[in-house]
């Protein structure tokens, strides 16, 4: 029999996969001996069981059955009893946290009897009612789905009735008759009674929880956060504990450490006589734990030793969910805390310096990710700003862009390539599509725990809240700036996450710290020096080399600074443009070799000092350089236009006789298509002395160098080979060009001939390949198109959405690697190429290069090295070492 329901105290936090994040945390804190209201976990086998078969598994009532019943027996108390009930919630989680994604039924087991019991056995009328109410509105919207609209609506008519606008003016007449109008609610909406029987709302509950791993938007934010659409939720039923049981009671949310800047010191929030999410919807201000100190010095007392504990317990900063229930403090929920990229790297380095952990530990808590946002710039110090508001810095980095007000709105511009930053009161979880592609996102109310803040930390994503200066209205679009001015839909601002303020206009950005440290400058601010105790270590762990992918001499120096040990490619097509179009124009033309020849001759010396100022900048590093790649017509002008020309001048007397020319070669050389026609080494056996000319420019440059003391290491690269032949072909030339070379200036030159493999026929025939290639690079971009069959160009805007949302793919092949498909190809190249030479050199130049999982992939694979943009070569450096220590990507 699968057990499906496990006591709090059968669990431990390393069971994430089967009881959930906030399960697993929940029975490694009643281990623990922390005081945790007793309770149970259903778990994810139970969920993926339902989400299979459409219905619970058979065995799951009378487990939970048995599983109530040693509950009643330790608390003393039945569910729903009229007398004396218990209660308790039902709480959706996951393996991985997915705020504000599935919704929590507080206070089960009331109905309109043991409300009563509750307020007889309470002696206190007004808290029974309350906490009836909460119930009917969130059974009502989280296992009706009725908008919840409806019943804040009602909740506010009470407020206005009574003149007030804070909940706790309401009294228990006013909360009686609110209960009845929410039932009432439910009878209108769902056309349905609320259940007065306690063990239909448990079981109607827990359906609910199964069912909202399917909501769009869970789904969004899997995709998102590329969390497995498989895993399912678990659901922990927990005794209720009462923070709405009068002012010496309430709720709190706390870290352990400040989750956006990474100090040391405790940080929260605290809200008398509040239950449940009170805390953070901005319903009344909060204190903080400075001020609940003053409340309740005893609980604070036993909070600040839990936090000291768990953080000890966890080695890692925990955030926190607690209750005060009439002076007596209660653990609700702990779990390593989500924190901001800078966050994350100071407090790796704290707590090695504490000796909470140690050097590759400390390499497992930061990511690659992390450091890519560390590398944003920031709004320029010395810019004239015009400041609107200041409100909390929640989540760093620095947005501009157009104000909007929704999350469709959001979406549309975006779409139409315009940048926004999203404005609302506070956001909710029907706001998140717009969160995503907001550049920024700015609400007027809320503290550094509220949803806004949460998610946007999550995502990465900059975020303001809580301004209150600005006096936001949704309906028409506009936001009232205290102290005069406003602002619409469509007004550009500034946000700075960093430090809560929000500017009038475009203010303009500065690089990061972060970036200037990598660039060399001394930079004195505690995030670096972080940073640079990470890369440090990184860099003695990593078994990978970090390349870099540039074509300039520029692009070379500044990957090098970045820590790049060589370039893994260096494309030449974009020497080929610009004014040096014409010098193609005439080689194509030619009409004979003479013809061809003085074209050649005329690039070669301009080839040549391309490569010596990249050889330069990377002496003594190896250069792969790629032999011109893309479709011959790239260079030429478009048909159409110049036929257009060509028959203009006609009409008009005469046409200049070298377009008439040109028109028939751009005519002859027209593909139907072009990726898959005239390029790559195909080019370079149509026209043999292109190739030529190009190694020649490669090797004198590399001549040069060593006459001015260099050490050139060039590797030159043929693209798009798909059989041994081919690279045969060309290589010949090749190595007689550089015979030639070292002859006529009398050096040796270190040069390899290798080639990309980029064609599925040439990973499965990599061992004839390796025969005669001294080195391989896996373009995985063409792989991938050439492996799905269709050109990134094309497809990405024309149906990748729909294969997102059938689940085909979890992240765009062309962002990170698809393993199964085209990493498979790269694994079989890789060993069929060292078959044939154990020590062959390979690496990888695809944007994959830069890319985390990506990377973890090609270290299992055993690659050399991994090639990016300049950019990213730290992000690549660190997540190589992390590779190697098997942490996840
Ligand atoms: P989320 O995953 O959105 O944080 P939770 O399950 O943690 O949802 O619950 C929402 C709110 O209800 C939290 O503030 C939590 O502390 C509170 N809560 C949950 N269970 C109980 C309980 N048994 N007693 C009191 N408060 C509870
Ligand atoms: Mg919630
Ligand atoms: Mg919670």
């Amino acid at each position: 029999m699968t057990v499906y329901v496990y006591d709090f105290a059968q669990g431990n936090k390393d069971q994430k996969d089967l009881l959930g994040g906030k399960g697993a945390n929940l029975a490694e804190m009643t281990n623990l001996g922390l005081p945790v209201p007793p309770g149970f976990t259903i778990s994810t086998d139970a969920c993926r069981a339902y989400l299979a078969a459409g219905t619970e598994p058979s065995e799951l009532a009378e487990q939970v059955s048995a599983r109530l019943s040693a509950l009643e027996e330790t608390m003393g108390r039945r569910l729903g009893d009229a007398a004396d009930p218990l209660l308790v919630s039902v709480r959706s989680g996951a393996k991985f946290s997915m705020p504000g994604m599935m919704e929590t039924v507080l206070n089960i087991g009331l109905n309109d009897e043991s409300v009563h019991g509750l307020a007889r056995l309470s002696g206190d009328e007004r808290f029974a009612l309350d906490s009836y109410r909460r119930l009917l509105a969130m059974f009502g919207s989280t296992v009706l789905h009725i908008d919840s609209e409806h019943f804040s609506r009602a909740l506010d008519a009470a407020k206005s009735a009574r003149g007030t606008t804070a909940d706790l003016d309401l009294d228990a007449d006013d909360l009686r008759a609110l209960v009845e109008t929410f039932k009432q609610i439910i009878r209108d909406q769902a056309g349905r009674e609320f259940p007065q029987d306690a063990r239909e709302q448990l079981d109607l509950s827990v359906r609910a929880v199964f069912n909202s791993w399917n909501t769009d938007r869970a789904r969004l934010y899997r995709r998102r956060e590329r969390i497995p659409e498989d895993l399912g939720t678990a659901v922990n039923v927990q005794t209720m504990v009462f923070g709405n049981f009068g002012m010496d009671s309430g709720s709190g949310v706390a870290f352990t450490r400040d989750p956006a800047s990474g100090n040391q010191g405790v940080y929260g929030d605290y809200l008398q006589n509040a239950q449940g999410e009170d805390v953070v919807a901005g319903i009344r201000n909060t204190v903080s734990l400075a001020d609940f100190e003053k409340l309740d010095k005893t609980s604070y007392d036993d909070l600040i030793a839990i936090m000291a504990q768990l953080e000890r317990h966890y080695r890692d900063m925990c955030d926190i969910e607690f209750t005060v229930e009439r002076g007596k403090l209660w653990m609700l929920q702990t779990r390593v805390g989500k924190r901001t990229p800078g966050a994350a790297f100071r407090i790796s380095r704290h707590m090695r310096d504490e000796g909470l952990i140690e050097a590759d530990e400390q390499l497992s808590r930061v990511t690659g990710s992390q450091l890519a946002s560390l590398m944003f710039p920031r709004f320029d110090a010395s810019a004239d700003k015009v400041l609107l508001a200041t409100g909390m810095n929640a989540s760093p980095g620095a947005a501009v862009g157009k104000v909007v007000f929704d999350s469709p709105t959001a979406v549309a511009w975006v779409e139409r390539g315009e940048d926004v930053i999203l404005v609302r009161k506070e956001t909710n979880p029907s706001d998140l599509a717009g969160m995503v592609v907001a550049q920024g996102i700015l609400t007027s109310r809320g503290g550094k725990t509220s949803h806004a803040a949460v998610v946007a930390r999550g995502m990465g994503r900059t975020c303001v809240c809580g301004a209150e200066a600005l006096d936001v209205d949704v309906e028409a679009k506009v936001v009232k700036v205290r102290g005069g001015g406003e602002l619409r839909e469509g007004d550009v601002i500034s946000i700075d996450g960093a430090t809560g303020e929000v500017f009038a206009g475009a203010v303009p950005v500065s690089p990061s710290d972060v970036v200037r440290y990598f660039e060399g400058e001394d930079v004195d601010a505690d995030v670096v020096l972080a940073v640079d105790e990470v890369m440090t270590h990184a860099d003695s762990r990593r078994r990978m080399k970090v390349r870099a992918n540039a074509d300039t001499a520029e692009d070379a120096a500044r990957a090098r600074r970045f820590g790049a040990e060589g370039i893994g490619l260096c494309r030449t097509e974009h020497m080929f443009l610009g004014d040096r179009r014409e010098l193609v124009e005439h080689l194509i033309v030619a009409e004979d070799s003479a013809g061809q020849e003085a074209a050649l001759d005329a690039l070669l010396p301009l080839q040549r000092a391309d490569f010596a100022g990249i050889l330069e900048a990377m002496d003594g590093l190896p250069v792969t350089i790629r032999l011109i790649d893309p479709p011959l017509h790239e260079f030429l002008p478009d048909y159409t236009e110049l036929s257009v020309k060509v028959a203009l001048a006609e009409a008009a007397g005469g046409a200049d006789p070298h377009d008439v020319r040109l028109l028939d070669h751009v005519r002859r050389l027209h593909e139907q298509n072009p990726m898959l026609g005239l390029r790559g080494v195909r080019l370079g056996i149509q026209i043999p002395g292109l190739f030529v000319m190009q190694a020649r420019a490669i090797l004198e440059a590399a001549a040069d160098r060593i006459e001015a003391g260099g050490t050139p290491l060039p590797e030159i690269m043929v693209p798009l080979v798909a059989s041994v032949r081919e690279l045969d072909v060309v290589k010949r030339d090749i190595l007689a060009v550089a015979e030639e070379v070292q002859a006529a200036r009398g050096v040796e030159i270190d040069v390899k001939v290798g080639t990309m493999i980029e064609l599925p026929r040439a990973a499965f025939l990599a061992d004839r390949i390796a025969a005669s290639a001294e080195f391989f690079s896996f373009g995985t971009n063409d792989l991938t198109q050439m492996a799905w069959g269709f050109s990134r160009d094309d497809v990405e805007a024309a149906f990748f959405s729909k294969y997102f949302e059938h689940g085909i793919f979890d992240v765009s092949p062309f962002e990170s690697l698809d393993q199964r498909g085209v990493g498979g190809m790269v694994e079989m190249g890789t060993q069929k190429g060292r078959a044939t030479k154990p020590d062959l050199k390979v690496g990888v130049c695809g944007e994959h290069g830069g890319d985390p999982a990506s990377i973890h992939f090609f270290e299992t694979v055993g690659l050399d090295y991994v090639s990016c943009s300049p950019f990213r070569v730290p992000v690549a450096r660190l997540e190589a070492a992390r590779a190697v220590l098997g942490t996840d990507a």
